[in-house]
């Protein structure tokens, strides 16, 4: 199936075409690992590794190159250590542990390469002596700055004019940069500040180089897809087009996604405002992974979502009709998706339609309500197939559909199984009032039980 997706830089929908089928190259800006991720910082990585499941899909599973870095040195990480008391390495360590346990619990899969900054100052200083080589960047005290007036096409992707950008903001300690919207490739060794040997000086490299370099050698270029939150767009992947394509002479990448941003209960997220929302503070209160994850794919990835306790309890619900349907065909054996004609046909279709989940989402709760209303073996096992394997492109449904239910109630599953058991006990010795008197009792922890021809199965009460 063709898969579209639209290009920032064309501002139009693309039919997607990679340079090499065989060798699909996918990039996507990582997080600043020196405290926790917060939701919005979930939103991409969640968005791009449906992106990655469907290219996988399309082109096999060992096709398809997906690098996302880690920053792990800048302003915001040594003002953090200091702050701590941490050397600056035990900072990052930490963070990006609970980062990859955070998108662990998102359901997102680990990507081919995980670069981390530090690991190749190298290549950020060769690709800097190669613009200072060229006349594209220079050497001044406070550090080196790539000269925006030697890039004819600088703020194509922003679509912004050499005069808007002229009137760029002053950044504190580069006062002696030419321009002023040329930004710092190195910045000059500071004291109590890590720093490391360059033919320009000591020193350490700036945020957007960091990219350029790790794309460079983590997949070559041009690479088919980079990616990234909206809020990027400028300067930081204007800039890696500038440093990039003016150093190679080709272009950096073929198509640039941008996810739209969130906002919380209507409000943008900041810490002043107290509406600050960590994955890591949405799990501990027990929000199940897969409900955040289903919450971040209700919306098309392009249009802005506003996170609410509302959209988690639809999620939740949502997954609940889902994993319900699972359970009621529990012993239902899954049959070859060669064997369903036009096997989920409609559901890829929206994926490919420039990665539509809205459309996708509503899809599955139509393949439940298929798998509800099955009576013949034969539909009930398609449908099964389709639900866990549609599931499986957007990440979801691959848990057992009991162990769903149940690590909803932790510890308390275990005292809802003994009820569950009793009432058995007690419908086979026909003892109606003790039955229903468990029933009663279940239903006001917000437990359902269900009866079937192979026992009883419990689910949370929708
Ligand atoms: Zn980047």
């Amino acid at each position: 199936m063709q898969i579209y997706l639209t290009n920032t830089l064309t501002r139009r929908k693309e039919a997607f075409e990679p340079a090499d089928p065989k060798r699909v190259t996918l990039y996507v800006c990582g997080p600043t690992v020196y405290n926790y991720a917060h939701i919005g910082n979930a939103r991409p990585p969640v968005v791009f590794d449906v992106l990655f499941r469907l290219l996988r899909r399309q082109y096999g599973v060992d096709a398809v190159l997906y690098a996302r870095n880690y920053t792990d040195i800048d302003d915001k990480i040594i003002k953090a250590a200091h702050e701590a008391g941490a050397p600056i390495e035990a900072l990052t360590d930490k963070f990006r542990a609970i980062y990859e346990a955070d998108m662990g619990a998102l359901g997102v899969l680990p990507p081919t390469f995980s670069p981390r900054a530090t690991s190749h100052v190298g290549d950020m200083i060769a690709l800097i002596q190669k613009l200072i080589d060229m006349g594209a960047a220079y050497v001044v005290p406070s550090g080196v700055y790539f000269s925006v007036a030697a890039d004819e096409d600088y703020g194509k992707l922003s679509g912004r004019s050499q005069d808007e950008l002229k009137a760029g903001a002053r950044v504190e300690g580069e006062d002696d940069k030419r321009g002023p919207s040329d930004f710092a490739l190195w910045k000059a060794a500071k004291p109590g500040e890590p720093a490391w040997d360059a033919p320009f000086g000591r020193g350490r490299p700036g945020w957007h180089i960091e990219c350029s370099a790790m794309i460079e050698t983590a997949l070559g270029s041009p690479i088919d897809i980079h990616g990234g939150g909206i809020d990027l767009v400028f300067p930081h992947h204007e800039n890696e087009i500038a440093q990039s394509e003016t150093a190679h002479g080709h272009k950096l990448a073929r198509v640039w996604m941008h996810n739209g941003f969130l906002s919380i209960d209507q409000e943008k997220m900041s810490k002043s405002l107290g509406n600050f929302v960590t994955v890591h503070d949405l799990l501990a209160q027990g929000w199940q992974g897969e409900t955040l994850r289903w919450a971040l794919l209700s919306a098309h990835y392009r249009a802005p979502l506003d996170w609410s306790e509302d959209l988690l309890a639809q999620a939740q619900a949502s997954l609940d009709r889902l994993y319900g349907a699972l359970l009621r065909l529990k012993d239902v054996a899954p049959v070859l998706p060669d064997d369903i004609p036009g096997f989920l046909g409609d559901f890829v279709n929206a994926l490919c339609d420039d990665l539509n989940t809205a459309r996708a989402i509503a899809e599955l709760s139509a393949l439940a309500t298929v798998a509800n209303g099955a009576k013949d073996p034969t539909i009930k096992a398609r449908a099964k197939t389709e639900l866990v394997e549609a599931g499986k492109l957007l990440g979801i449904l691959q848990d057992d559909p009991e162990h769903w239910f149940r690590a909803a109630f932790g510890d308390k599953a275990v005292e809802i199984d003994v009820l569950v058991a009793e009432r058995v006990e007690a419908r086979k010795a026909k003892d109606f009032a003790t039955s229903d008197r468990i029933r009663d009792q279940l239903a006001a922890m917000g437990v359902e039980v269900m009866d079937g021809p192979s026992g009883s199965t419990w689910r949370r009460k929708g």
